[in-house]
């Protein structure tokens, strides 16, 4: 935790949980990958944390983007960036969004079949498209499903269906994962792009761009390798398969863009116990699942927790949120240690919850009110 989300905290008089952001901490990280990947341009995934302060100070540092929508797109543009520096990075788009898109300026566009290249060449003749390839995801603990992107042997017609289209077959785009801690996890999807530059080449089209996506790590509960590592294993995977012809590179962190910069203040509303004997308390916050803890969907993620007992002895709990849906469990499978006098109307603190909290945050489930966030 930073000592100005502190001093935040300490002044905040609104009733209810929060999400505090330190763009401090975000310019820190997007200096840190502008520095580990110095001739990789950063495309901010926006969905992460569409805050405008976040946005803006991004814009102004130099930052690209990757939006999934217009009204992303929209965001950014909002927040002072040229649409040149934005890529319509989802590969499941509504024909006149993408016209409306092109409109707005956006000339990148993101596809994985040739059914998305016909929507594309139709709805913004002459721009550039990147094929999605599949990727495994192992090493990630939010892996990304099959949901995105096609074998690689199908990218190459993809592409080249592209080219017959008037379009410009621009490159290959992947993601490894997201919360990726394995630094090389990188190393085959790029053998598989490079497979893919060398049979485009075969076929008279010459690709420009390797996407390396997102997946870079917040720290939550354990350590995580520094961006410098990934940029390190980036770049030997580059040379080995790319050897002196390196193309063009971008990257989409999201996660580790934001994550470590913001923390949630919650309370504590209830401590009960199920049975006489239970040995596990139950601890209930006034933030869960559906106020923009999502993902502690199957205990996926799991978040640092700071009490104002920490130091004291501690018991396994339960934690869960406060709405009237059974699924609004965070931890059971595996609990959490509290301090055994933790007591209800106590604040919990809840580290590293600068990305994928409030985008995620319902809008009023049983009446509770979205996650509200604070920029400082
Ligand atoms: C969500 C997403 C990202 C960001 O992923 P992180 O793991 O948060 O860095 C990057 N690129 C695309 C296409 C995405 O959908």
């Amino acid at each position: 935790m930073t000592d100005r989300i502190r001093e935040f905290l300490r002044n905040r008089r609104e009733d209810g949980p929060c999400v505090v952001v330190d763009l401090d901490v975000v310019r820190a990280n997007y200096n840190a990958f502008a520095r580990a990947l110095p001739d990789t341009r950063v495309f901010y995934a926006v969905k992460a944390n569409p805050a405008p302060e976040v946005l803006t100070l991004l814009a102004e540092l130099g930052s690209s983007f990757d939006c999934a929508s217009v009204p992303e797109i929209q965001m950014v543009l909002a927040a002072g960036a040229t649409a040149d520096r934005i890529s319509f990075g989802n590969t499941i788009k509504k024909e006149r969004d993408i016209a409306r898109a092109f409109q707005l300026g956006v000339r990148l566009f993101a596809v994985d079949c040739e059914e998305e290249v016909e929507k594309v060449a139709r709805a913004a003749a002459g721009a550039k498209v990147f094929c999605r390839i599949l990727c495994d995801g192992a090493g990630a603990e939010w892996p990304l499903s099959r949901k995105f992107g096609c074998v690689p042997e199908m990218a190459v017609d993809v592409l080249e269906h592209a080219h017959r289209k008037g379009l410009v077959a621009y490159g290959v785009s992947f993601h490894v994962g997201s919360q990726q801690k394995n630094v090389e996890a990188w190393d085959s999807a790029l053998a598989s792009a490079s497979a893919i530059f060398r049979a485009c080449a075969d076929r008279g089209i010459h690709l420009s761009l390797v996407n390396l996506g997102g997946g870079f790590p917040a720290r939550y509960l354990q350590d995580v390798p520094a961006a410098e590592a990934y940029g390190e294993a980036i770049f030997r995977a580059l040379s080995r398969h790319f050897g002196n012809a390196i193309p063009q590179t971008i990257i989409e962190p999201g996660r580790g863009m934001v994550g470590a910069a913001g923390m949630i203040e919650a309370e504590v509303v209830l401590i009960s116990k199920k049975s006489a004997e239970d040995e596990v308390r139950w601890v209930y916050l006034d933030i869960g699942k559906f106020g923009g803890l999502a993902e502690t969907m199957e205990e996926a993620i799991r978040y640092p927790i700071r009490t104002s007992h920490d130091g004291d002895a501690v018991e396994p709990c339960v934690l869960a949120g406060p709405t009237c849906d059974s699924a609004d469990v965070l931890y059971e499978k595996t609990p959490v240690m509290l301090p055994v006098s933790l007591a209800i109307g106590d604040k919990v603190l809840i580290e590293a919850t600068g990305a994928y909290t409030t985008t995620y945050s319902a809008v009023a489930f049983n009446g509770f009110d979205p996650l509200r966030s604070y920029v400082i």
